[in-house]
Formats: C-alpha cells, structure tokens, sequence
C-alpha cells in the first residue's frame, strides 16, 4: 500500500497558503450584494492587462468563450481556416469550428510539443485567415518567427494562453505578441480561481470593443443589440478570487522553474525518456512537467501506460495530455484526416506522460516520482 498519494495537482495545498486573503474576498464580494460585474472585475481586468503588458482586457466566462470570442472579434468564420495545432485541448479549435470556420493543422516539433512553426507556410491557402499558437504546457512557441509568418501573409494571430499564464517569448509576455490573447483560469491553470473564469487581451482598441459587445448579448447599449452575442461574464466572485492569486503567479511560476529543474537533476540519464526542455528564448512556466516515454512494446498496451499504472500502484497520479490528436478524434472526421498524417503528433499522443506538477509540490514527494519511475526502468 502506498504511504502517501502524489496527486497531479494539489489545490488545497496552495489554497491553505492564503485562505485568509481568498476567504476575506470572497466575503467582500458576497456581504457587497454586488455579484455580477462592479468595481472588482474592472480593477482586475485592469491588473491583469497591466500584468501582460497589453492596453485591454476583457473578462469572460471561459478560456473557450476567450477563444470565440477574440474569433468573433476577428469577424473570422464561413469560408475562412485557421491554422493550429493537432495537439491541444479541444477548445482551441472547437471554437473554430463553433464561427463556422474549418480548424487546418500542422504537425508539432517533438523538443516543445508545440506547433511547428516551420510547417506552417505550406498550410496556407488564399482561405487562411488567422493563425492560433498554443503555448502548450507553459512553453511558449517561437513568437519571433510566427509573426513575421503571419505579418508576411497578413494573417490574425490569436495567442491560446490557457496554459501559458506569465510565460515570454523573450521579453514579452505570452498574449501580448498576436493581436489576441486568449487566457483560462480554470483551476488548474498557472492562474487558476475556484471555478471558471477567462479573459482576452488586446492592444487594438477595435478589437476590444467588440469583444465587449459581442459578450453581451450583442449590445453597447443595453436593451440594444447589434449582433448575436453570447452571455459571457467573469464574476465578481471569481474576479476577487483572481485579484489575490495574481498577485502570487510570479512566485509561483518560479516555484513550477526550480521544480522542473530539480525534476531534470533527478530524471536525468535514465534511458527510454525524453525530457522537457526550455526553448531559447522562452520563458517556460511549466503548467505541465511532461516526459516522453519510447515505447518498447508490441502490444495494444504502451511502455507509457505500463508505467503509469507502475506509478500509480506506488501512489502517484500522472496524466496523459493528450491521448487522442484532434485531426483523428471522430468531431473532426469531416476534415479527411487519416491516421500518419502528423507522425511526430500522433507518436507524441502515445509518450507523453505528465508528473505531478503544482508550486507546492515537496522535494521529497519529487524524490519519490524519481525513484518509482528509475525503479521502472532499472
Ligand atoms: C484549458 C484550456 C482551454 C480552455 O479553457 P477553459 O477555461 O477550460 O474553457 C483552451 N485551450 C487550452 C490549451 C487549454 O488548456
């Protein structure tokens, strides 16, 4: 029997840190009878617009709503295609297709797991209308090169930041670099609240006008509406709850660096695994710590599943980000992808491996993932 379970992502732990700070917010908001928009979430969208280095900010229901709404924004829809990646999580491109524009991947690079920003001009069709970069597991895409991609073919770029909360490409914070910025605060996220919570990040003044209209129901003034809109609101609640926790994700996410560098000292050398690694030029977060495990079975059954179940026996929780690429799930069949048609994604789908990975993660509980994986392979 395991002594101690290592779970993925500990959030009461970080909660306990600040209960008081969280608690008293909370209570602010709830004893002010104000509970949908005010004073909290404009200062909040304000401090984060600040935070990001970015002229607007707009609070939304979701990182999904973030992403259709700076879509929307873009007027981008029937006829249009927009080119990500096959490896991420549905909402990138679920939005996409929710505008009624057709989602065009390109494979991933296998150091970053992220879009490979080389394969991205041969994608390109007189129908392309934006490209949208993920900075997947907190590892920021080369930003230097996708926008001169993108300036050259006069492309939108929207950043999905979900993941990417605090990380640079070189001196820039992620979601200041395209000309949307599309953020989650979903609880596990870098920035994370207690329920669900987005924003979008803009410099265009346009752009950020009609994301406010479009979030509401289609109107600038209320009671008016010119276009179809959608009911998409950052509460005030979680808003208070984020106001406090912005004030810890630079801490944090030096946390996350000095855990994935001692994650790198424990795992080294051991064969069979790929390790993350920071790209030049970025500043990595690291909301996912994630391996890679070459598999060495024949059967149905993964080297990577084997270990996760060994893990698992040992009372650690590892997580499998993401199983299934979106260019092979069967929501996207009508695009006419076939299975090998992104080799380094589709072989990514069967490695990957994400650790434990939260700010409050001990160094002992780390020594202990170490040995149960080096067991493994010993
Ligand atoms: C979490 C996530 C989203 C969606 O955010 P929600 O707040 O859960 O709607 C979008 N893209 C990526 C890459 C994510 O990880």
């Amino acid at each position: 029997m395991p002594v101690n379970t290592i779970p993925p992502v500990d959030l009461v732990r970080q909660y306990k840190l600040i209960s008081e700070e969280v608690d008293r917010a909370v209570l602010e908001v709830v004893r002010s009878g104000r509970y949908i928009g005010g004073e909290v979430v404009k200062d909040f969208e304000e401090q984060l617009a600040k935070y990001v280095g970015s002229a607007h900010c707009i609070g939304c229901n979701s990182g999904t709503d973030a992403l259709y709404l700076a879509l929307r924004a873009l007027n981008i829809g029937a006829g249009d295609e927009v080119i990500t990646t096959p490896f991420t999580f549905i909402a990138t491109t679920e939005t996409v297709s929710l505008v009624g524009a057709k989602p065009v991947f390109v494979d991933i690079e296998r150091d970053t797991l992220n879009m490979d920003v080389g394969a991205i001009e041969a994608a390109i069709t007189p129908q392309t209308k934006a490209i949208i970069p993920v900075h997947l597991f907190g590892q920021p895409v080369n930003m230097a090169r996708l926008m001169d991609i993108a300036q050259k073919h006069n492309l939108y770029v929207i950043e999905d930041c979900a993941q990417s909360t605090g990380a640079k490409w070189e001196e820039d914070l992620t979601g200041n670099i395209g000309h949307v910025g599309c953020f989650s605060f979903f609880p596990t996220k870098n920035l994370g609240t207690c329920g669900d919570g987005g924003a979008v990040t803009t410099n265009d003044p346009a752009i950020a006008e009609t994301i406010k209209v479009i979030k509401e129901h289609g109107s600038a003034q209320r009671y008016y509406h010119d276009v179809v809109g959608i009911n998409s609101r950052l509460d005030s609640i979680q808003a208070a709850i984020l106001r406090v926790k912005l004030s810890y994700l630079d801490q944090w996410n030096k946390q996350r660096r000095e855990i994935s560098q001692r994650y790198h000292q424990l795992l080294a050398g051991i064969p069979g695994i790929q390790l993350p690694q920071e790209i030049k030029g970025g500043y990595h977060v690291w909301n996912q710590y994630t391996i890679l495990v070459k598999n060495h079975n024949n059967n149905e059954k993964t080297t990577r599943d084997d270990l996760r179940e060994k893990l698992q026996e040992n009372g650690i929780i590892s997580m499998i980000y993401y199983p299934i690429p979106l260019h092979l799930q069967k929501v996207y069949h009508n695009l006419g992808y076939q299975k090998g048609a992104f080799s380094v994604t589709e072989e990514a789908a069967n490695e990957v491996l994400s650790l434990p990975m939260f700010p409050d993660i001990s160094p002992e509980e780390q020594e202990q993932v170490a040995y149960a994986l080096r067991d493994y392979f010993a």
